[in-house]
């Protein structure tokens, strides 16, 4: 008999690349979290989330309701969903929510940068249900963010490609090593982990001189003010401390320096040239770019936090904590065993430390 290894219900147990066998059942399964996340219902949000996960991990595609008997995280629910595609191609259910008014209307305020489910449900309740009903209505107050994310839609709501995000290294790289010399410059996020295209570009910067990190995105900014391609900036200084550590919450958000920035970005930088609308002549294009500037001896948590994906990081706690009596985030990892923090200079010690085979990056797709 051939043993096949089980599929682990933890992502970080698995192996997931950007190639996914199941894209009709997954996409289904990600409407259907998501509509529960617009109606605040946590379990079935997560349950559907993890259900996702495990089908992007496998090599092959899902053709009959056997073959997911031995897969972990699918009940009742995520099953009747996987029969109902398997033997009509859709599930009602999904149709259903694509078609509704509140998801369509809530899914499409949420794609404006700086607009969360909560404004995006404040609104629907006020009767908005279109961008120039939300920009005629006078009691709307927009924030800066949400101002700015109206005013460069088109741009930002279009993936950035492959060859943008190699153009922005270049800037931000040039920028980086003209501040400090001994500076540290690290793609993370979807590009990291091979992704084609991306919803924004992240990258990890840092200084080898401990503290020196601290005026660097400030400067940073400075530098990308005066080349006249800034078109906005949310800075928030660090608030990280060693000392408080591990009484933090671990929780998503970390404390270190970081930016959310929209920079322009030309299409003479671009080799294979912009990722634009076809007839649109204007040169250039507006893209999200996320900077955060962790201290050195941080590093390796830092990356491994923004390397994502969100469901990878978040089975990465889980498993820490559940199955190790471990608290990891994006500063730290902390032994609640032992009451002692684990040292770790690359991710690969902080897999090592968990009891974990290292996943690549290219493989943390969950
Ligand atoms: P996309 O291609 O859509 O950008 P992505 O995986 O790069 O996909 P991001 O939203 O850019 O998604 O997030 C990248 C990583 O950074 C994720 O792992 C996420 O957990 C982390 N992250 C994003 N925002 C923050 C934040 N404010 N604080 C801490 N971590 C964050
Ligand atoms: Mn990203
Ligand atoms: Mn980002």
């Amino acid at each position: 008999p051939t043993a096949v290894a089980p599929v682990s219900q933890y992502a970080c147990q698995r192996r997931t690349t950007t190639e996914n066998n199941n894209k009709i059942i997954t996409d289904a399964f990600e409407v259907l979290a998501e509509s529960y996340e617009f109606n605040e219902i946590e379990g079935p949000c997560l349950a559907f989330r993890r259900a996702a996960s495990v089908l992007k991990s496998l090599p092959w595609a899902v053709c009959s309701l056997e073959a997911t008997l031995d897969l972990p995280c699918l009940g009742e629910h995520t099953k009747a969903v996987i029969d109902e595609i398997l033997q009509c191609g859709r599930a009602f259910e999904v149709e259903k929510i694509l078609s509704d008014e509140r998801y369509q209307t809530l899914k499409l305020f949420t794609s404006v940068f700086g607009v969360g489910p909560k404004t995006a449900e404040k609104w629907y309740r006020r009767g908005l249900r279109s961008f120039s009903d939300v920009l005629a209505d006078h009691s709307v107050q927009l924030n800066r963010m949400q101002q700015t994310g109206f005013l460069h839609y088109g741009d930002i709501s279009r993936a950035v490609s492959k060859a943008e995000a190699r153009a922005l290294r270049n800037i931000i790289d040039e920028a980086v090593h003209a501040i400090a010399p001994d500076a540290v410059l690290a793609l993370t996020g979807g590009f990291r982990r091979g992704k084609e295209f991306g919803h924004d570009v992240d990258f990890i910067v840092t200084t080898t001189e401990l503290g020196k990190e601290e005026s660097l995105l400030p400067r940073i900014i400075r530098r990308l003010t005066k080349q006249g391609i800034l078109l906005y900036c949310d800075y928030q200084a660090s608030t990280f401390d060693m000392s408080k550590l591990p009484s933090y919450r671990f929780e998503a958000m970390d404390h270190f320096a970081k930016c959310f920035l929209i920079l322009r970005l030309e299409g003479s930088q671009v080799e294979e040239g912009l990722h634009i609308a076809e007839g649109d002549s204007r040169g250039w294009r507006a893209v999200r770019v996320d900077l955060v500037s962790p201290p050195m001896d941080r590093y390796a948590f830092a990356l491994l936090g923004w390397s994502g994906s969100r469901q990878f990081e978040r089975d990465l706690r889980r498993f820490a904590r559940v199955e190790r009596h471990m608290l990891l985030d994006n500063h730290a990892l902390y032994d609640k065993t032992k009451k002692e923090f684990l040292a770790a200079t690359t991710e690969k010690d902080i897999f090592a430390h968990l009891g974990l085979e290292y996943i690549e990056p290219w493989q943390r797709n969950a």
